[in-house]
Parts: structure tokens; C-alpha cells; sequence
């Protein structure tokens, strides 16, 4: 697994070389997405020092949890929430960053053991505007933000956005500023958010000169996915 440790250390230093170059002060996150990933390959990169992990599909991940109880992992769910995976998903993660509209939050409060403490939630926001993309619209967002802060079991931390695939950098760091905008614009209005979560593999310094404080990066780490339907039953990994 010295690839995979190789692979951490070169991202670490790309992130930082990032943030240097930008002059970005945030503190950043690496969120390491380890979907189609096995609980053994985790279980290295967790040996390596990672301890914050994505999951995009509820079966798998909870499976992989259950193999890596002995860590101490902070699992953020990223994928599509269907309303009938919200228990699971409440019970079992530590963070959401797909959260797009209220019924889905409102689930997610109810299901949410009060003994773990509050859900960490980030709402998706769609700015491409594309049909195909989930996220909630730039004017929708204030007002779900708002209904969410009342939610006993939910703490609202920040905004998740999913660009479309830019040819440039300079396209990137468009996309990214738009996010960062509605950002900046929610917390004028006294909504307190603490977390960007934008960045890939492919345009993470981009989003870090835009402001990330959260990265979540695949490819980069793990090397190519195989590819998988995007369902919960055909989530076997490679
Ligand atoms: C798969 C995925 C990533 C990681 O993408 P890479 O290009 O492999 O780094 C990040 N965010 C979300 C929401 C994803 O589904």
C-alpha cells in the first residue's frame, strides 16, 4: 500500500501548495471518497492517517462501516438521498452534504439518535442549473436554510456544490466563486456556515482558491473507479 500512503502525501502537499499559492487561510479537509472502495483499502488509508471518508451508496458504506468499527472514521454521506435510505443514513454518518430540499432534512432530524449529537448537514446547491444535476436553485436556498436551522437534530454547517466539467481553470474558479457568493450571501444573513465542500480530483485547487474548506477527492487517492451502476444493489467494488 505504498501507493495509496504516496498518493495522501502528494495530495496533502498539492492542497497546501494550493492554498500558498492563493494565499487561502482556510483550514481544509480532506475528505477522502471511497466509494467501490473495500474496507481493506480504508483500512490502509485510515493506517496512513486519513480518518474523514466519502460514501455515495447507503448498502455499501454500511457494510464497510461495520468492518471498520475498531477506527475512528468520520463518515460524510455525498451521494443522491433517496427518502427511504434517510434512517440509515441519520443513524449511521457523521455528516450529509447532499441535502437538497426539506422533506429530505426533515427525515434526517427525525432519524437522527439524539444521543449521537446533531447531523452535520451541507445543502447542495445547483449552479450549473443543469436538469440532470441535483442541488437546490440559488433563490430556493436562503429560505431552506432557514426552515432547516429549526430542525432540533440537524446542524447546518455549509454549502456542497458538483460544477459541471470545465475546460479551464479560470472556468473552474467561475463555478466555484458562484458557490462561494451564495455562500458568503447566506452567512450575511446570519446563517453562521462554516463549510465549503467543493473540489474533485480534477479541480480541487481551483475550488481551494475560491474558498474549500472541505475537498472530496476519488481518483486521486484510490486511482480509476470500476465502474458501478449508481444503485444500491450493484455496488460491489472492483
Ligand atoms: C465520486 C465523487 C467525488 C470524487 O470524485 P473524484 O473525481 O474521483 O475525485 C466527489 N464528490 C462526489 C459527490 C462524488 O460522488
Amino acid at each position: 500500500m505504498t501507493t495509496l500512503s504516496e498518493n495522501l502525501a502528494t495530495i496533502q502537499q498539492q492542497i497546501t501548495a494550493a492554498q500558498t499559492r492563493f494565499q487561502a487561510a482556510q483550514t481544509v479537509t480532506l475528505c477522502a471518497v471511497s466509494k467501490t472502495q473495500s474496507a481493506e483499502v480504508i483500512r490502509a488509508a485510515y493506517a496512513a492517517g486519513q480518518t474523514v471518508f466519502g460514501e455515495n451508496y447507503v448498502q455499501e458504506a454500511l457494510q464497510k462501516q461495520a468492518d471498520l468499527e475498531d477506527c475512528a472514521i468520520a463518515w460524510h454521506f455525498i451521494g443522491p438521498i433517496q427518502s427511504n435510505k434517510t434512517q440509515p443514513i441519520a443513524r449511521h454518518f457523521d455528516w450529509v452534504h447532499s441535502v437538497d430540499r426539506l422533506k429530505i432534512a426533515q427525515r434526517l432530524s427525525d432519524a437522527r439518535p439524539p444521543e449521537r449529537g446533531p447531523l452535520n448537514i451541507c445543502l447542495q446547491v445547483n449552479i450549473s442549473e443543469e436538469q440532470s444535476k441535483s442541488g437546490a436553485s440559488g433563490d430556493e436556498l436562503l429560505e431552506l436554510a432557514l426552515n432547516i436551522k429549526q430542525l432540533p437534530n440537524l446542524q447546518l454547517r455549509g454549502l456542497m456544490a458538483i460544477p459541471a466539467p470545465c475546460h479551464t481553470f479560470e472556468e473552474q474558479r467561475d463555478q466555484f466563486r458562484q458557490v462561494r457568493a451564495l455562500f458568503d450571501h447566506l452567512n450575511a444573513q446570519g446563517l453562521q456556515l462554516d463549510t465549503l465542500s467543493i473540489g474533485m480530483s480534477n479541480d480541487f485547487a481551483a475550488a481551494i482558491a475560491e474558498g474549500a474548506t472541505l475537498v472530496r477527492i476519488g481518483t486521486a487517492i484510490f486511482g480509476a473507479r470500476v465502474r458501478v451502476t449508481p444503485s444500491d444493489s450493484a455496488t460491489k467494488g472492483p
